[in-house]
């Protein structure tokens, strides 16, 4: 589904990605962890094209990556992005939110457009919601309606880049939550985050970084319980 082959990528004299080989299948779940500025964020946005690569290839579901136009917005429909800091429309309702990008980019049909979002707002439980601005609503609600915009659209495949780390401890796990239903409901995902515990009981793989390279890409299992590089050993040691 989505493929990596020798992905570099170059912030001026910065190697912030360094021959990046990454093959994530169609329904897999891949947590990438690493200490900050490893690259992690980087490479999510590579993906879907927010950060141009210098050199090697992406593909999704066997395309490359369009560099411009129709195409590339087609791309980023295809490939849905959640971030730390949930992105919301200020200025429009909840439901609208979520409808916004099939009615604009999807060419759905309002009426259809709204009652798929209610069926994706009450999924993350925020149904009841629908009507509010998000500066109404709690941190984790508000990354909730994030997931459910990104679902809207219908992707491929779907990037979480720290979806937590800005929410309050009593928040993340409803958003973790979310998370393991739609990983277990077969969705394709990249996951950014340092929620070891989504890691175990949802990641087939875990991939750690560190320096723009990938060290390990493993099972959960295997990665936890006897990583292979010191570098890993340390980070691990440090978070858990
Ligand atoms: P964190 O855990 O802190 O989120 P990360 O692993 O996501 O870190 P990145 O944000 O991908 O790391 O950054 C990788 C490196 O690239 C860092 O050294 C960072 O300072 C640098 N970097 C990121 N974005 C830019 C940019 N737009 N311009 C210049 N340097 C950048
Ligand atoms: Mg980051």
């Amino acid at each position: 589904m989505v493929q990596l082959t020798k992905v570099n990528k170059y912030f001026g004299d910065l190697h912030v990605l360094r021959d990046i080989d990454l093959s994530v299948g169609s329904g897999e779940v891949v947590v990438v962890i690493g200490p900050s500025g490893s690259g992690k964020s980087t490479l999510c946005r590579t993906i879907n094209r927010l950060e141009p690569i210098d050199s090697g290839e992406i593909r999704i579901d066997g395309q490359p990556l369009p560099a411009e136009g129709r195409a590339l917005a087609q791309l980023r429909a295809d490939v849905g992005m959640v971030f730390q800091s949930f992105n919301l429309f200020a200025h429009k309702t909840v439901l609208e939110n979520v409808t916004l990008g099939p009615i604009k980019v999807r060419k759905k049909p309002k009426g259809d457009a709204e009652e798929k979002a209610m069926q994706l707002l009450r999924r993350v439980g925020v149904a009841n919601q629908a009507t509010k601005y998000p500066a109404q609503l709690s941190g984790g609600q508000q990354q909730r309606v994030a997931i459910a915009r990104a679902l809207a659209m219908e992707p491929k495949v779907i990037l979480f880049d720290e979806p937590t780390s800005a929410l309050d401890p009593e928040m993340i796990k409803e958003v973790l939550d979310v998370m393991v239903d739609l990983a277990r409901g077969g969705m394709t995902m990249v996951v950014v985050t340092h929620e070891m515990g989504f890691a175990r009981n949802a990641a087939d793989r875990v991939v750690f970084m560190s320096d723009g390279q990938i060290l390990e890409d493993r099972t959960p299992e295997e990665f936890f319980d006897a990583p292979r590089t010191d570098r890993a050993k340390d980070f691990l040691s440090k978070i858990l």
